[in-house]
């Protein structure tokens, strides 16, 4: 899929008032020229920062917002108070502006220069007022933001700044995304059902169904060349099990795994689908369920979620997007099955088939095996095991009223002992704070054994990608504890109640 931080920017507003005097007014066109130059240059911040004119009415600032919202590459704004801008110039604005907010506390010098500072100075540099002044209007209008303090060549502003903006641009992906379920939910299944209309209205994110037999008129028109050049890629990025490769006993299986590939890739790139959903008990005339094509699609970029669970796949497609150009990947995963051994606790992470190959830096190996559920020929599948590191693990449930983000920050580690018998790729991790903590949390919060897991990002990403949309967050960190994330969800579930209003 296309880089989808290609063409996009964050625009820079600067807040002043006319009162100042032209030269004051051209150091603070300057300056904040100079500090949305140092957050365009910051490797951390992906997009272009676009420095725009010094905002000094509020006709100027109202007229801002709706150039940004009109905007399709704008992905949010940053607005920072070099002087006093009071705020009542803002309330338009701030009223008009759909795009993500971020308020940046920041000025112009680094060091405060005791032995020369004049009235001058103290009359150009304001900002600690300014900004409180700023504040106060966002917070009467109940404006979302996210607050960032701290000089603009400073690492810290940098990483959060980054993080924002990665987390605007996953709000924006969803904004794009169009979701084809093929089939409906696993039978009788709760958690993976939701409220598809809600989605949209809150995440933007349009989810509908095609009948399989679409995607299997696609994969039975896929033609020998396309599927012939698969196969020959398979044999350059893959360990390709003997009996799979040319020649071998189960070549055609490989060979039909190939035409789910290509006949899955075309009815999405056809459709302009981000991100699709299947379901094992609904294969129509599939003769495997979808295994390596999920898995590659997924590596591309492709959100998913199996058996119906389109909450999933938005989650994968919005990681995907949030985390691109990072190392590491993002996946959909499933808490399969536990090591209980005291001091030695650790969850074993997998899905039928169709865990992306992004979540390694090792070859995968490409095997055949029978899968005891499905009733379908053999499906051709990555193997593989996550790297291990720092990763984080989020669902999201629907909870009638409203949706819940639950994530979990994970230390993925090796397994104990090599796995020679499991032919599916997996994950193993160790959860924050600890094993029973967490899942004692996770439990308690009512999230799904579905999630995307990133090891590409960090929870802060999704903390304001949540802000953004405006959805509850519940985060299981280092300083949780059961007692203390029991009481989180009951203040939210009071809070999130009345934030709806009647
Ligand atoms: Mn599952």
């Amino acid at each position: 899929m296309n880089d989808p931080f290609d063409g996009k920017s964050i625009w820079f507003l600067t807040g002043s008032q006319d009162l100042y005097g032209e030269d004051t007014l051209r150091q603070v066109a300057e300056q904040s020229q100079q500090v949305a130059a140092a957050l365009d240059d910051a490797a951390d911040v992906p997009v272009r920062i676009v420095w725009q004119p010094v905002l000094k009415d509020r006709d100027a600032i109202r007229r801002a917002a709706l150039d940004a919202n009109g905007d399709d590459d704008c992905l949010g704004v940053i607005v920072w108070m070099h002087t006093f801008s009071p705020a009542k110039m803002w309330i338009l604005g701030l009223d008009t502006l759909r795009k993500p907010l971020l308020h940046l506390h920041t000025q112009a010098n680094v060091e405060l220069p005791w032995a020369d500072i004049d009235m001058d100075f103290m009359n150009l540099n304001q900002a600690a007022h300014g900004d409180r002044e700023f504040g106060y209007m966002a917070t009467r209008l109940s404006a979302a933001r996210k607050t960032v303090v701290g000089h603009a060549t400073h690492a810290a502003v940098r990483a959060k700044v980054g993080s924002w903006a990665r987390a605007a641009a996953g709000w924006d992906a969803l904004h794009d995304l169009r979701l084809a379920r093929f089939g409906d939910n696993m039978r009788n299944v709760a958690v993976t059902e939701g409220d598809k209309t809600e989605a949209e209205i809150r995440l933007g994110v349009s989810v509908n169904t095609w009948g399989v037999n679409d995607l299997v008129a696609a994969v039975d028109a896929a033609g020998d060349a396309e599927i012939d050049a698969l196969v020959a890629e398979y044999g350059e990025r893959y360990e390709v099990a003997p009996e799979l490769r040319a020649g071998g006993d189960r070549h055609e299986s490989l060979r039909y795994g190939a035409r789910i590939e290509a006949g899955l890739r075309s009815f999405l790139e056809d459709g302009g689908f981000g991100a699709f959903t299947t379901n094992f008990e609904d294969l129509g005339g599939l003769r495997q369920l979808p295994g390596l094509a999920v898995q590659r699609l997924m590596a591309d970029g492709y959100g998913f979620g199996a058996e119906g669970d389109w909450k999933t796949a938005l989650l994968v497609r919005a990681a995907k997007v949030m985390g691109h150009g990072l190392p590491g990947g993002a996946s959909l995963m499933e808490d399969y099955t536990y090591e209980l051994t005291p001091g030695k606790e650790k969850i074993l992470g997998a899905h039928m088939l169709e865990i992306c190959p992004t979540l390694t830096t090792a070859t995968p190996r490409l095997e055949v095996h029978p899968l005891g559920i499905g009733g379908r020929e053999d499906p051709v599948r990555l193997v593989f095991d996550t790297d291990p590191g720092e990763g984080v693990v989020v669902a999201m449930s629907d909870l009638r009223e409203r949706f819940r983000l639950t994530a979990n920050l994970v230390d993925i580690v090796p397994p104990d002992a090599d796995l020679p018998n499991l032919p599916v790729a997996r994950a193993v991790w160790v959860p924050r704070p600890d094993f029973a903590t967490s899942a004692e949390c996770w439990l308690t919060a009512g999230a799904a054994h579905h999630t995307v897991l990133s090891t590409a990002l960090g929870v802060s990403v999704f903390e304001d990608l949540a802000e953004i949309a405006g959805i509850e967050l519940a985060v299981i960190d280092d300083h949780v504890t059961t007692r203390s994330f029991t009481r989180e969800l009951r203040w939210n579930q009071a809070y999130y109640r009345l934030a709806q209003g009647m």
